[in-house]
C-alpha cells in the first residue's frame, strides 16, 4: 500500500544516516576537533562532557555534509580528475598537553597542494570570511588541516612535506538568478592565506590550554560571542543558538524552552 508519510520519514532519516557526523561523538575524550578552533570554548566544554548527539532532522549540518558526499561521488566518478583529488584523509596529532587534534580534510589537491574544504553557506557569511580571512572560524578550520597535513605527509607518509595553501569551495545555498542582489557566483571559491606552521600549533596549545582550565575547575566558559542575532529590535533571535548549536540542550542560555532562551538571551 502506499504510504508517502512513511516514505518522507524514511527519505529523511536515510538522509540523515548517509550524512552521519564522522568524527569523535564520545564525551570525557581529550580530542579536539579541526573545527574548534574557530568555535567558542562553551561549545568545546559541552563537547568533551557530554559528547556529540547527532543531528535528528535536517539541518545545515546535513546540507553540508551532502555536497561533500557529492564531491566525492564526483571525484569517484571522473577518470580526468580522479588521482588528483584525495578525499576525506583523516588525521590526529598528539599535543604534549595530553590533547589530540583531529581533523578530516574534505579535499586535497595533491597536484596543485591545495587543501580544499567544501561549505554550504550564504553570500553574508561569504562576506565575513573574505573580511576576516585567516580569522574566520572557517579560515581557522582551513589552519588546522593545513597543520594536520604537514604531519601527514612527515610523519606518516615519510616524505619531504609540502606546505599546502588553503581554500574554501562554497555553494550560496541563496544564490537565485532572479535576485538583483547577487554577489556571488553559486560556487565561490575564497583563498585563505592563512597563520605559518609554528603558529598554528601554538593556538592550538593555548586553546586546549584554556579548555582544560575550565574542565579541571569544573567551570562552565563564558557565555559564546557572536550568537548571529536575526530580526527586528523586540523580536530578535539568536539564530547560532537556535540553529547552528549541537549542544542547545545542556546550556543554561538555552534552558527548559526555546523561549526562555530567547528570555534569557535577550536580557543579557
Ligand atoms: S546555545 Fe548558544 S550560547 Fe549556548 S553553547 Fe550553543 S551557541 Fe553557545
Amino acid at each position: 500500500m502506499n504510504n508517502t508519510k512513511q516514505a518522507i520519514k524514511d527519505y529523511e532519516l536515510m538522509l540523515l544516516n548517509g550524512a552521519r557526523y564522522s568524527g569523535n561523538s564520545q564525551n570525557n575524550k581529550k580530542i579536539f576537533s579541526a573545527s574548534m578552533l574557530g568555535s567558542d570554548l562553551l561549545q568545546a566544554y559541552y563537547k568533551y562532557k557530554y559528547g556529540y548527539t547527532e543531528d535528528t532532522k535536517f539541518e545545515a549540518n546535513t546540507f553540508g555534509s551532502i555536497y561533500q558526499l557529492g564531491v566525492d561521488k564526483a571525484i569517484e566518478n571522473s577518470d580526468m580528475f580522479s588521482l588528483q583529488y584525495k578525499s576525506a584523509l583523516r588525521h590526529e596529532v598528539k599535543l604534549p598537553n595530553g590533547w589530540t587534534i583531529s581533523g578530516e580534510m574534505d579535499q586535497i589537491d595533491t597536484k596543485n597542494k591545495v587543501i580544499i574544504d567544501n561549505k554550504v553557506t550564504t553570500s553574508t557569511t561569504i562576506d565575513s570570511i573574505r573580511k576576516e580571512g585567516k580569522n574566520h572560524n572557517y579560515g581557522l578550520q582551513l589552519a588546522v588541516y593545513k597543520w594536520l597535513l604537514y604531519d601527514y605527509q612527515k610523519n606518516v607518509l615519510n616524505q619531504e612535506p609540502d606546505e599546502y595553501k588553503t581554500m574554501l569551495a562554497i555553494i550560496d545555498k541563496k544564490h537565485s538568478l532572479f535576485s538583483k542582489k547577487i554577489k556571488y557566483d553559486m560556487l565561490t571559491f575564497v583563498e585563505i592565506n592563512t597563520y605559518s606552521l609554528e603558529e598554528i600549533e601554538l593556538m592550538l596549545v593555548n586553546k586546549t590550554n584554556e579548555l582544560q582550565q575550565y574542565i579541571d575547575l569544573n567551570e562552565e566558559p563564558p557565555m559564546c560571542e557572536n550568537l548571529f542575532w536575526y530580526g527586528q529590535k523586540g523580536s530578535r533571535k539568536p539564530m547560532k543558538c537556535l540553529h547552528y548549536c549541537d549542544f542547545s540542550h545542556h546550556c543554561k542560555y538555552y534552558k527548559n524552552s526555546e523561549k526562555d532562551t530567547l528570555n534569557i538571551l535577550m536580557d543579557l
